[in-house]
């Protein structure tokens, strides 16, 4: 038993020895690789040194110009032997790399710096319309359009996101690169207009004293809310026992408050004539005027006379409209030339007689109404007969005629140059107490007399005179015969 253990602390006492032994060996062999490396870094292995930084960022305008490397093998400056490898493309967005290498023996040594090339212009958003837009409360925004384009990714107008509130929209996008743009369109919700109210009817209507006024409507439309005709207050009435001018109100609020306001005027006459007659004559005619004096007095209601002479048959459409129209057509002559007309009895009456035939074909009716050329107190025919008015004015009563002459002369023929002129010879010569007998006249381009023919209904009718076409009851006008 001893024998047996003394043998073995014998075997592991060398065995510790030999252990010893190798962990030296080991120890000695590690320290002469670690020689042998470091000379081979040294004499062996080129060595490649960065100038300037390892990682370059470059935005994409930006030249770049490369710093190098210093590279140096066995104590000698190599440089020159360094390759330079890189894969850059210049303005593009990306990372790349630049790579220096050397190569000496077996060994090779390389370095490599990274490049960076950023896009950090931000997009540009472009609103087409205007940047503050006023809308009408509740009204829903409409895209008016926009467009927006990148330095680098170009149009990226569908990347552009709207985000719409009450009072803003914006326009948000975000290039590739992250850079963002955002722009906004104010929203004002506003009504500054008014509705606007549409009549039916005239504004201005003419009524006869005990008639019935009926209100013709009216429509309003509001730029917000559409149709308010319902919301429209009538303030007035007309009484139609009284003579003169009225006023009816029509007022309409939208609901931000516009108040909307017009009027109609109703003038009421008096149709007996007692507030005065008026007699609108036109000599002359019918004359390329005459369609538009209807059109007037048609819109007027007002009825006239037309003192007609042989002008050319195309215009006989004219005399047709009038007497359909209810005017009256009176007889003035069928060659309205002095020095035929009152050269005898006779030529006067053939004169007369043409010019009621021709009418008579026209209109179909016989006309006993006549104004004779010059009027009867003409002086121009006693140079070619002499006492002739004497005559004629006796003899057309005795054969059934009624003939007009003027006391109102609208100086159309003569001093009135403008329509003002023409208006103010007509209303300042009116009278209350008789039957204004107006001398007018209905030539070719009279177009005094046609722009002062509406203003000269307008006064008439809002002064209480009645206007009236010529009939066989109309009281004779006529002046003091002078031949
Ligand atoms: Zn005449």
């Amino acid at each position: 038993m001893e024998k047996q253990e003394v043998k073995k602390v014998k075997k592991i006492k060398k065995k510790i020895k030999i252990h010893k032994k190798a962990v030296l060996i080991t120890a000695i062999s590690l320290i002469l690789i670690a020689v042998m490396v470091s000379v081979c870094f040294i004499f062996f292995i080129p060595n490649v040194k960065l100038l300037g930084d390892r990682v370059i960022t470059l935005k994409l305008d930006d030249t770049y110009e490369d710093s190098g490397v210093v590279a140096t093998y066995r104590g000698k400056d190599v440089t020159d032997e360094v390759k330079i490898e890189d894969n850059i493309k210049y303005g593009k967005v990306g990372t790349y790399k630049i790579t220096y290498s050397i190569k000496k023996g077996i060994f090779k040594t390389e370095k490599k710096r990274t490049i960076k090339i950023i896009d950090d212009i931000k997009p540009e958003i472009i609103l087409e319309g205007e940047e503050e837009i006023t809308l009408c409360p509740g009204k829903e925004f409409e895209e008016i359009g926009y467009k927006a384009t990148d330095n680098y990714d170009g149009d990226i107008t569908k990347k552009v996101e709207v985000e719409e509130t009450d009072d803003k929209i914006t326009y948000t996008v975000t290039d590739s690169s992250g850079n963002k743009t955002t722009v906004s369109r104010k929203i004002i919700r506003s009504d500054k207009e008014g509705p606007k109210i549409t009549l039916k009817g005239n504004s201005t209507m003419y009524l006869n004293k005990g008639g019935t006024y009926e209100e013709p409507g009216y429509t309003a439309v509001d730029n917000c809310e559409g149709d308010v005709s319902d919301n429209v207050e009538v303030e007035g009435k007309v009484d139609t026992s009284k003579v003169g001018t009225q006023i009816i109100t029509y007022k309409v609020k939208d609901k931000s408050g516009n108040e909307t306001k017009i009027t109609r005027e109703v003038y009421v006459s008096s149709p007996n004539g007692q507030g005065g007659m008026i007699y609108l004559p036109f000599d002359d005619g019918p004359s390329n005027v005459t369609d538009d004096i209807l059109d007037i007095l048609k819109k007027r209601g007002v009825k006239a006379t037309f003192f007609v002479i042989n002008q050319s048959d195309n215009l006989n459409y004219l005399i047709k409209r009038a007497h359909d129209e209810g005017h009256t057509i009176g007889l003035h002559s069928y060659s309205h030339q002095y020095n035929v007309v009152y050269r005898s009895t006779n030529d006067y009456f053939n004169d007369l007689d043409a010019i009621s035939k021709k009418v008579k074909e026209i209109t179909g009716e016989e006309s006993k109404i006549i104004r004779f050329p010059g009027g009867g107190s003409n002086t121009i025919s006693k140079k070619y007969s002499l006492g002739i008015m004497s005559i004629l004015t006796n003899e057309v009563l005795s054969r059934g005629y009624h003939y007009f002459d003027w006391n109102v002369d609208c100086g159309d023929a003569g001093g009135a140059k403008t329509k003002e002129q023409v208006y103010n010879n007509v209303v300042n010569n009116l009278s209350h107490n008789r039957a204004n007998v107006v001398l007018m006249h209905d030539f070719q381009n009279n177009y005094k007399t046609l722009e002062a023919l509406d203003d000269i209904i307008s006064y008439g009718l809002a002064n209480g005179y009645t206007f009236a076409a010529i009939d066989m009851n109309t009281p004779l006008v006529r002046h003091r015969v002078n031949n």
